[in-house]
């Protein structure tokens, strides 16, 4: 996967790419992630990048100019990709658009800053905008390397064991289960006895009880959007006889 990020910050994503994860994947070539500086392409002696908006206002709006060249130049390194600005005003990311990006094989992303960037570059180049979420931050930078991190940990290889990301929260509508490791007290709290028994078949069974009842409490609205099974049906029911004998007894 071909990551190129736009920005004025370099050196933010780089010290994302050279730890954990992104690091290893680089390394391992499953990633070729590169930054290119817009101030870079910008003219003059102070190689500006933005400047004050049209028709008065507050903040500052970065320049066409060095974003369609710095552009331009990431195309010459991602032919293919599509051009993701991020923005507030975008499409809310979501575990199933990181999936369809993980799919891409290039993509090449526009870190704003300041109160944005010229509305035409956005017309011209930009294929689609992805939000992070319902907030403003003061730059793309955080937000494109949420996406690169989602997008990366679903690439074939990249968390080592292939399962892991199919077992995580969203996957499938649902949350994922509660996790533990040694010891099997910690401070008077023990480790569900099951996990310690070594049946594979009554732990996944545990597990995906555990994955139901956090979803069921903490976002029941996933469970409307993929039907019950039937596995997940009879659990349900277990436990409404249990909450009516609470109640009604
Ligand atoms: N004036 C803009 C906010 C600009 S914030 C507005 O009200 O919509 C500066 C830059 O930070 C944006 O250009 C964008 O690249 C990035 N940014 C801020 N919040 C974001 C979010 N929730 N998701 C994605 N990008 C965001």
């Amino acid at each position: 996967m071909k990551y190129v990020a736009l920005t004025i910050f370099p050196e933010l994503l780089e010290a994302f790419w050279e730890n954990g994860i992104m690091r290893r994947a680089r390394a391992d070539g499953i990633i070729s992630p590169k930054a290119i500086n817009i101030r870079d392409y910008a003219h003059g002696r102070h190689q500006v990048t933005d400047d004050r908006p049209y028709g008065g206002g507050c903040g500052m709006v970065m320049k066409p100019e060095p974003l369609a060249a710095a552009i331009r130049e990431a195309k010459k390194t991602a032919p293919d990709a599509p051009v993701v600005m991020l923005s507030p005003e975008g499409r809310r990311f979501d575990q199933p658009l990181a999936r369809q990006l993980a799919a891409t094989g290039e993509l090449i992303f526009i870190c704003g800053r300041y109160e944005g960037i010229d509305e035409r570059i956005t017309e011209q180049f930009v294929d689609f905008e992805i939000s992070i979420g319902d907030y403003v931050l003061t730059g793309g930078e955080l937000p494109a390397m949420a996406v690169m991190d989602a997008v990366t940990r679903l690439l074939p290889g990249a968390l080592g064991n292939e399962n892991s990301a199919d077992e995580d929260s969203f996957s499938d509508k649902r949350l994922d289960c509660g996790h533990y490791t040694r010891p099997p007290s910690f401070e008077e709290r023990d480790v569900p006895e099951v996990l310690l028994t070594g049946n594979h078949e009554l732990i996944a069974k545990w597990r995906r009880a555990d994955a139901l009842m956090r979803t069921l409490v903490r976002r029941p609205d996933l469970l409307r959007e993929k039907p019950l099974d039937e596995a997940e049906k009879a659990l349900l029911e277990k436990w409404q006889g249990e909450i009516e004998k609470l109640l009604y007894r």
